[in-house]
């Protein structure tokens, strides 16, 4: 395990030798202390990311040349998979086969991204055409510059590649702040990086709080672009603080988002994806499908599969055998989604199953999953994120009044039916105020496709060809072609 900073392409604690500590959240133990990165060591990182920009060239090179080393990243992650999976399981808490799906998917994402960055070299100009024959223009792409990545703690590496990976592979250089409660795999990735001969200063990863390593990124005036995964009020700080030098940003930041099962939906799939939408990692998911909507005829008899089903998940250790759901990433989380749960009982809301702390486990930030009904419209169980293992579920009988509920919220990030009608289902699909909606399943993600949100879940789209676009800026190019005179002030 790393402990320390890199910058610059090398390692060094931070500038006061202050550190913070590693929590494995299954166990509550502190396996490892890592460097906390201070506002002069950010600075050092961001001018290291500024030479590497504005003078060594890293966005000089062809879009090939980069794609070597992306793809020699990817083989670094695919090296040491297990090794790494483990490293996020004792770290974030997840299921073991969750976080070898994670790692297999960041080294997915950089070599989609240099297959990206290969095509840069391909098609750099495109032609405009102008209605004055004097003239001739084209538009070209090129690198927004120094990059400030921040990212949460839910997918440690794999939000580590869906930032860091364009970034590179459109030219810019890096600074990635990774959440403070999960920091040692993205360290990893600086190793690998630096392993695979990275030039120095196009990758810094700079470990630290929020509010100082963090801050400081946000605050510094050498940094082009700010790209964020995270809370609605960090967000709204980033906004801010990019407001005064308009930096560019992209912000990604959860959401209350709906699942609509139609009557006539097979229950078992139903419950199978509804589980899936809010169990898988803990529900500790941006995407989660959290606000259920069912149809009458069907509500009963799918509430109650719902809660047998719930009731079965194996819950334990991320690293044990046919564990399928772990602990929490920290004790703040923990605390907070139980708040938020016996916030919802005072509310008015009945839990149907969970809502407490799993017998036999006095030890780790384990949680229940939880099925919540009777959850008041205007409360907070219903409309604001939980972001932990708990659903809540309410029946609804026309199309027209599913749309309504399934809308009436200030996040638009994603949302799903479930219905095998597909005219009503590609309807359904066409009405969701949300940037990512699924059709009969909930949260599979594609590197390809574009993933952001509408309304208060975010700014931008990220993965995909939109990914790469995050980290560009365009530029056009006029040229004046006929040797004739403009003859405007001399004739
Ligand atoms: P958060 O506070 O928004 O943290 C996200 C990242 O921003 C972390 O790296 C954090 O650093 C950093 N940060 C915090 N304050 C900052 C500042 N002033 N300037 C720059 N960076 C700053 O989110 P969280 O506390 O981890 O989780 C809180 C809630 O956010 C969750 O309950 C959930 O609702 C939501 N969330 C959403 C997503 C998503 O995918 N959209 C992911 C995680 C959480 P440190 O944490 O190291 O201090
Ligand atoms: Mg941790």
């Amino acid at each position: 395990m790393r402990s320390e900073l890199y910058i610059d392409g090398k390692w060094r604690p931070s500038s006061d030798g202050r550190t913070f500590d590693v929590v494995n959240p299954a166990t509550e133990e502190v396996i490892h202390r890592i460097a906390a990165a201070t506002a002069e060591d950010v600075d050092v990182a961001v001018k290291a990311a500024r030479r590497a920009f504005d003078r060594d060239g890293w966005p000089k090179l062809s879009g090939a040349q980069r794609a070597r080393y992306l793809r020699a990243i990817a083989e670094g992650i695919r090296a040491r998979q297990a090794e790494i999976a483990r490293l996020e399981v004792i770290d974030n808490g997840k299921p073991l086969p969750e976080a070898d799906w994670d790692v297999a998917d960041a080294a997915g994402c950089f070599d989609f991204y240099a297959g990206l960055a290969e095509q840069l070299d391909n098609s750099p100009e495109e032609p405009i055409a102008l209605p004055d024959a004097r003239f001739t223009s084209k538009a070209v792409k090129e690198p927004i510059g120094v990059a400030g990545a921040i990212i949460p703690w839910n997918y440690p590496l794999l939000m580590a590649a869906w930032k860091v990976a364009p970034a590179l592979a459109a030219g810019c250089t890096v600074v990635l702040k990774p959440a403070e409660v999960t920091s040692l795999t993205a360290l990893e990735l600086a190793a690998i990086a630096d392993d695979v001969g990275l030039p120095a200063g196009v990758l810094n990863v700079v470990t630290g709080a929020g509010a100082v390593a963090g801050q400081a990124i946000i605050d510094h005036r050498q940094v082009d672009k700010l790209a964020f995964t995270g809370s609605g009020p960090v967000g709204s700080k980033i906004m801010a603080a990019a407001a005064r030098d308009i930096k560019r940003i992209s912000l990604e930041l959860g959401g209350k988002s709906p699942f609509v099962v139609f009557d006539d939906a097979d229950i078992d799939e139903a419950v199978e994806w509804i589980m899936f939408g809010i169990f898988w990692n803990q529900g500790q998911v941006c995407s989660a499908t959290s606000r259920v909507l069912v149809q009458e005829g069907n509500y009963d008899r799918l509430l109650s599969r719902l809660v047998e089903e719930t009731k079965k998940i194996r819950i334990g250790n991320g690293l044990e055998d046919g564990v399928l759901l772990g602990p929490l990433v920290s004790k703040r989380q923990h605390q907070q989604v139980v708040t938020a749960i016996e916030a919802a009982k005072a509310a008015g809301a009945t839990v149907a199953c969970g809502g407490k702390r799993p017998k036999g486990f006095e030890t780790g930030y384990y949680l229940e999953p939880t099925v919540l009904t009777d959850v008041p419209l205007e409360s907070d169980a219903w409309r604001e994120e939980i972001f932990g293992p708990v659903v809540s579920i309410r029946s609804f009988s026309t199309e027209e009044e599913a749309i309504e509920l399934a809308n009436d919220s200030r996040f638009g990030l994603a949302a799903a039916v479930m219905s095998r009608d597909d005219r009503r289902a590609e309807r359904v699909a066409a009405a969701f105020r949300a940037g990512i909606v699924w059709i009969n399943c909930s949260q599979p993600t594609f590197t390809e496709a574009p993933w952001g949100g509408y309304k208060e879940s975010g700014i931008g789209r990220e993965l995909g060809r939109w990914g790469l676009d995050n980290y560009l800026e365009t530029k056009q190019i006029t040229r004046f072609a006929t040797g004739e005179k403009w003859g405007w002030y001399i004739k």
